[in-house]
């Protein structure tokens, strides 16, 4: 089936196609270009060069007001999953807005820091192998709960909270055995998995967790997984959280917070009529059923539902080539700059910059340089007739974009820049060759 190609243009500001005006002049005859805000990609493809990533600081603030409408009628707290997508500017423009942050390595928790030290107290401190030292780390900078994986991770944090004289509040990730559609490799929520404590054996464990007087038993937590579309999954999960909160009440701990983790999932494909309002309210309306008869402050992980759709990464046509039958185009990014298409197999839309104005297409696989047959965007994607030279960009690539990059076969990670209507900030120069060396010995 040859569908017609229908590049997307319905998540304005970023992203959409646009008359480049001139001026005063708006050059009728111009063709569209894809815009981020109001400036046209081609531009910045120009001055920055490629693999370049794009976000759009207004597409991010709506994102997140979003979340705070859906959630407006419990107290709450969005603590952005940083792993989404680390950059210091975003983490910066969220904090502004009053997020909090949901970090899971020293190395994150250090960055929070860095750009926004009152946000301290509202970072949640998540992971399944939290050493000594970021523990330290976390205590020293009086954050607001530690999400306990283990009962050895438990006894951990007492023992540093107690060096420093503290008293670290925790939250028990509880594993609530709920299947969740998505790829396995982001599926957290069963009891095969890594993740969380049995729901089960909570009990017991916040019982131990009491009798320390460094420990402050203060909330319960759950995460299922990530790239969950439908909402029926994170209400069976809380409604399982509900009840094991009531169980803790009676049994005389004081819980004061919910953490239902991030993993709502974004439509890569764009087939999805429902808007952002609708869908985050479908979403709120599952957590919130179960959670109305307690009194809980709720605390929310988002990562690739706020920052995924608000970037995308621009790249440049290399090479045609012709294998047999198949039709290639190589893009001068690869899999080092974004990893999602080779370990998810997922799919992102790639769109060209400039429309195209005929409704020709071809069958081809969107691939980068990289010595891997694993290195590739699309395959068998039917897209507009592509010219060497020419700009495409690869959508929703805002989040675990950047954030799982390498510099596999000494490739330099791509520069990233911010554009708020007019305006463009570079927020990460383009690493050179000298950046990837500095770190050996000879
Ligand atoms: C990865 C992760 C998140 C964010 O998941 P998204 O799918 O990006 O929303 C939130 N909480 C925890 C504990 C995570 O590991």
């Amino acid at each position: 089936m040859k569908r017609a190609v229908q590049p997307q243009t319905g998540r304005p500001p970023a992203f959409a196609y646009r008359q480049l005006s001139t001026g005063i002049f708006r050059l009728r005859s111009a063709q569209s270009l894809l815009h981020c805000d109001s400036v046209p990609l081609s531009r910045i493809a120009e001055r920055f060069g490629t693999p370049l990533y794009v976000y759009s600081a207004s597409a991010v603030r709506e994102r997140l007001r979003a979340f705070d409408r859906a959630f407006r009628n419990i107290p709450h707290t969005i603590c952005y999953s940083v792993k989404a997508n680390s950059n210091l500017s975003i983490l910066r423009l969220l904090g502004k807005m009053g997020c909090g942050f949901d970090v899971v390595s020293g190395g994150e928790l250090e960055r929070v820091l860095r750009v926004e030290k009152p946000a301290a107290k509202k970072v949640v401190f998540s992971g399944v192998g939290k050493t000594s030292e970021e523990m330290n780390a976390a205590l020293k900078a009086r954050i607001l709960l530690f999400n306990v994986e283990s009962e050895s991770e438990l006894w951990m944090l007492a023992e540093c909270a107690a060096r420093l004289r503290q008293r670290a509040r925790v939250a028990l990730r509880v594993n609530p055995d709920v299947p969740a559609d998505t790829h396995p490799y982001i599926s957290t929520g069963l009891h095969e998995h890594k993740f969380g404590i049995p729901i089960r054996e909570a009990r017991k464990l916040y019982a131990q967790a009491s009798g320390s007087k460094y420990l402050q038993v203060s909330g319960v937590s759950v995460h299922i997984g990530s790239q969950i579309t439908e909402v029926e999954p994170f209400g069976q999960a809380i409604g399982r959280v509900a009840d094991l909160v009531d169980q803790l009440l009676a049994d005389g701990h004081n819980i004061e917070y919910v953490d239902a983790g991030g993993g709502l999932g974004i439509d890569y494909k764009g087939h999805s009529s429902r808007n952002l309002s609708e869908y985050v309210s479908a979403y709120a309306g599952v957590l919130l059923r179960p959670l109305r008869r307690l009194k809980v402050h709720l605390l929310l992980e988002p990562g690739r539902c706020i920052i995924g759709p608000a970037g995308a990464l621009l790249t440049r046509v290399l090479y045609r080539k012709t294998n047999g039958k198949r039709k290639f185009l190589v893009v001068d990014a690869a899999m080092n700059d974004m990893l999602r298409p080779s370990l998810y197999n997922a799919y992102h839309q790639i769109v060209p910059v400039r429309e195209p104005t005929e409704r020709s297409s071809e069958t081809v696989d969107v691939v980068g340089p990289i010595c891997e047959s694993g290195d590739f965007f699309a395959r068998n994607r039917q897209l507009p007739i592509a010219n060497e030279g020419d700009l495409l960009a690869i959508l929703d690539a805002g989040a675990y974009g950047m954030a799982l990059a390498s510099n596999y076969n000494s490739r330099p990670r791509p520069a990233e820049l911010l554009v708020e209507g007019k305006s463009v900030k570079l927020i990460r120069r383009r690493e050179r060759i000298e950046d990837l060396l500095r770190s050996e010995m000879t």
